[in-house]
């Protein structure tokens, strides 16, 4: 979509690349004017490709890592093929955790508050139960949550009527087979319609995973992201370890680098604390 066009300036053709923004695909003024007021004025790459294809129905199978804004390259597609008319479930976003469903939820209310009629509802732990079912007295045409809690919630619980049901996401899809919830997608999936939309996004789609996920998503449009995910402007080092622990070797490595600033990553929130300590 972002073709470059030669344009005449002077005696001279230039190439310019297209300003992208979201006017250019198919959506409704209602979002193009809400994504402005959000500040979001250029698609992403991943929405660039994403957006298109999920608004014609399409199922999609997307490499993508969190801040590349793969939640909006399904949010708004999700957002603009509702029926906000139809007090009817329509579409459910599964995401691995609960932090995640929330931050997720969090952009889908931000954007609920252009469409008076949208009605959104977060999934994720026993607690929301008694919340949700006041809210349920008309049904949400969006849920988001984690895995189990949408499964009970959805069909034993409140027996929602989920033939309305149109597009199915899973997000951090990646995270989702190593937890072990595909047991409750499976069962979530099979009260589903056939012909549904199924959106999967992963930040890893090593051939094994792949091919398991396109269980879901079928062969309709595989996006494998950027070939160069790291900016230029970033190094790599390799650390043999060996015996060190890997805290005293961060604190080797930042005493000998000393960056200027450095941001450190931990997998689990105990390995964030003890290296800061
Ligand atoms: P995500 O990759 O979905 O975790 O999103 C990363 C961040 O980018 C979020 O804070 C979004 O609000 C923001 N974002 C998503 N799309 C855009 C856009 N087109 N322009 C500016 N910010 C965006």
């Amino acid at each position: 979509p972002f073709s470059p066009e030669k344009v005449q300036k002077g005696s001279e053709f230039r190439i310019i690349q297209h300003m992208a923004n979201f006017a250019q695909f198919n959506l409704s003024k209602e979002m193009v004017s809400a994504l402005e007021k959000l500040g979001y004025k250029e698609p992403s790459p991943v929405q660039g490709k994403v957006i298109p294809k999920a608004l014609r129905g399409d199922s999609i199978l997307c490499q993508s890592e969190t801040g590349s804004g793969k939640t909006h390259s399904y949010l708004i597609p999700i957002l603009d093929r509702l029926d906000l008319n139809l007090p009817r479930l329509q579409a459910i976003v599964i995401c691995p955790s609960r932090e995640l469903a929330r931050q997720v939820y969090d952009f889908a209310f931000a954007l609920s508050k252009y469409f008076p009629k949208l009605k959104v509802r977060l999934f994720t732990s026993s607690e929301e139960k008694s919340e949700n079912e006041q809210g349920l007295s008309i049904a949400p045409q969006l849920v988001i949550g984690t895995p189990g809690r949408l499964k009970d919630l959805l069909a034993e619980d409140y027996k929602l009527n989920l033939r309305g049901v149109k597009t199915l996401v899973l997000d951090e899809a990646d995270m989702l087979m190593d937890m072990g919830y595909f047991e409750d997608i499976d069962a979530l999936r099979s009260l589903l319609r056939e012909d549904l939309q199924v959106m999967v996004f992963s930040a890893t789609l090593e051939q094994g995973l792949k091919e398991k996920l396109r269980k879901y998503a079928g062969s309709d449009f595989l996006y494998e992201g950027e070939e160069n995910k790291s900016s230029g402007n970033v190094s790599h080092h390799l650390i043999d370890i060996k015996h060190v622990g890997k805290n005293e070797a961060l604190i080797r490595f930042l005493k000998i680098r000393q960056p200027y600033l450095a941001l450190v990553f931990a997998s689990k929130k105990e390995d964030v604390n003890s290296a800061y300590a």
